[in-house]
């Protein structure tokens, strides 16, 4: 396998220490890695090095206490040279700028490899959403979509439910920005409740896209999925829906986690059960009785054939990739794995079907919901998974392919992919 990583730079902070390379840092060591593989222009992997827009915003929201707090915003549209920018907004303490900016060049890479009409954006907001009353969520989402009005369009950027977001939000946003531009404007969001424009099979879109990816990448690897077993990190809109759909195709999960607890069972988890507890129990897990309390580096590390990470950014790193058990690895989350664990994950022979793929049913119903909101005409949640399930057996064909031809990992093929459709599309537009 050609060379995985590149080391990202180290950088040094403005107190001379070392800090963690930035996450932006890892997108670009893999696209300079797939660029020379590939061949590409150095024209144009300059163009993608750069975002094209990014903007930061101070959003001031009266708190319920009476005082108020200002709350840092971001949007970063990092292509639009295959179509309007896509991407979703997420609510997170640790949201900056750098993680914002990977997040959007990585939509880039994820809508062109599910063979979207789209570019690729990404926006979020510091701040502890299970700390907020839903009134100051509210106000917050309100004052987010009013400070960025002039960025987001149908036809120019159009977000969707990211990490500590869901359909609620994307409610409240529709409703914003629709008064702001004086029209019922539905195709501006996608991950809408069905009843404003919302598709169906939206809500459970990713994870079935994780579903279908660990299907084919079992397939691929000759892996029987009647005998096969999974551990699952995180349980919220993606790692719910995956251990449910990948339950629901006869393979086993032994471990589920959130932020709050972890859980091994060597018979199985009961999911219908968990899935019960999580709903009924404020959408945590703590307090589960059906399994042992793990931690979440022994469910990185557990003996299971597959392993899907579906919650944060960096789980997988060089202290725990030696340790890792799985053959196969779907990544549900953004950028679980560092790109040095990546060099470890490849050396051991591991599987990793990357973010980029793996968790592509997203926005690829969220395309779907876009359609259907430009032409008016709604489908069933049979049509619409249908749709999804096909497009992501194609896109993990064409990563397969690529992977396979430039003799590279996954991960390096599913940048190839993203890169060859890139490369034309900025050369048929132009550079002036
Ligand atoms: P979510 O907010 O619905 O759920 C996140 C889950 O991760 C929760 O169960 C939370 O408890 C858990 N979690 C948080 N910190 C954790 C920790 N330290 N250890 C273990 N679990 C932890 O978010 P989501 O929408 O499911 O997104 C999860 C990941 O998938 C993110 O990386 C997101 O960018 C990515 N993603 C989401 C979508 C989507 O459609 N929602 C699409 C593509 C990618």
């Amino acid at each position: 396998m050609a060379s995985e990583t590149k080391t990202a730079p180290k950088i040094e902070n403005t107190n001379n220490h070392v800090t963690h390379p930035s996450m932006f840092d890892a997108v670009l060591a893999r696209l300079d890695v797939a660029a020379k593989l590939l061949g590409l222009s150095e024209d144009v992997a300059e163009i993608l090095r750069h975002p094209q827009k990014e903007v930061k915003v101070s959003l001031p929201i009266v708190m319920d206490s009476g005082k108020v707090q200002v709350f840092e915003g971001y949007r970063t549209i990092h292509s639009t040279a295959i179509g309007p920018s896509k991407g979703g907004i997420r609510y997170a303490m640790d949201v900056n700028d750098d993680e914002v900016r990977a997040l959007s060049a990585w939509m880039t890479f994820k809508c062109a490899i599910a063979n979207l009409p789209y570019g690729g954006a990404k926006g979020g907001i510091k701040c502890d959403p299970r700390k907020m009353s839903e009134g100051e969520l509210e106000r917050l989402t309100k004052a987010y979509t009013t400070a960025l009005v002039d960025i987001f369009g149908v036809n120019k950027d159009i977000p969707a439910p990211d990490m500590g977001t869901g359909k609620r939000e994307m409610a409240w946003f529709l409703n914003t920005y629709s008064n702001l531009v004086g029209e019922h404007t539905p195709g501006v969001v996608t991950g809408k409740p069905i009843t404003l424009g919302g598709s169906r099979g939206r809500e459970a879109a990713t994870g079935r896209g994780v579903m279908i990816a660990t299907l084919e990448a079992m397939q691929k690897t000759g892996m029987n999925r009647k005998t096969a077993t999974a551990a699952v990190q995180g349980f919220g809109n993606v790692g719910s829906h995956a251990v449910r759909l990948i339950h629901s195709k006869g393979i086993k999960i032994l471990a589920i986690s959130d932020h709050t607890a972890a859980f091994w069972n060597e018979k199985g988890i009961d999911v219908e059960a968990a899935l019960k507890y999580a709903h009924t129990h404020g959408n945590v897990l703590k307090g589960f009785t059906g399994g042992t309390e793990i931690t979440n580096d022994e469910l990185i590390t557990c003996k299971v054939d597959v392993l899907v990470p579906a919650a944060i950014q960096n789980v997988i790193t060089a202290a725990n990739a030696p340790r890792i058990q799985a053959k196969i690895i779907v990544e549900g989350a953004n950028g679980p794995t560092s790109a040095e664990a990546d060099k470890i994950l490849n050396d051991k022979g591991i599987l990793v079907v990357p973010d980029v793929l793996a968790n592509g049913g997203g926005v690829t119903v969220s395309y779907l919901e876009w359609v259907q909101n430009k032409s008016g005409l709604y489908w069933s949640e049979e049509e619409v998974n249908t749709r999804a399930d096909a497009s992501m057996g194609t896109a993990f064909e064409s990563v397969w392919y690529n992977a396979q031809q430039y003799k590279t990992s996954m991960r390096i093929g599913s940048y190839i992919t993203a890169l060859k459709k890139l490369d034309k599309a900025i050369k048929y537009r132009g550079v002036y």
